[in-house]
């Protein structure tokens, strides 16, 4: 099974915002918003990351996400 990152965009508003009310990138120093999780088994509580700091992505994955925020980025500066 393979744990494609989700994105927080209204992290305050979310189904289960009271379970993950708050997981900011664990990286230390590091003041982002940790939208992307990762555990080793379901028995183990997620920890989480920023995309910059996440340590489990892959290629294709980056490829996929720089795209994505390429696309919002130029949407939000046409509007
Ligand atoms: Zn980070």
């Amino acid at each position: 099974m393979s744990r494609w990152p989700h994105e927080h965009h209204e992290p305050f508003n979310s189904p289960g915002a009271n379970l993950l009310f708050e997981h900011y990138c664990e990286e230390p120093g590091c003041k982002k918003w940790g939208g992307f999780g990762n555990s080793p088994s379901p028995s183990v509580p997620a920890r989480w990351w920023c995309w910059e700091h996440f340590p489990q992505k892959t290629y294709e994955q980056e490829q996929t996400l720089r795209r994505k925020l390429g696309a919002a980025e130029s949407e939000e500066t046409t509007q």
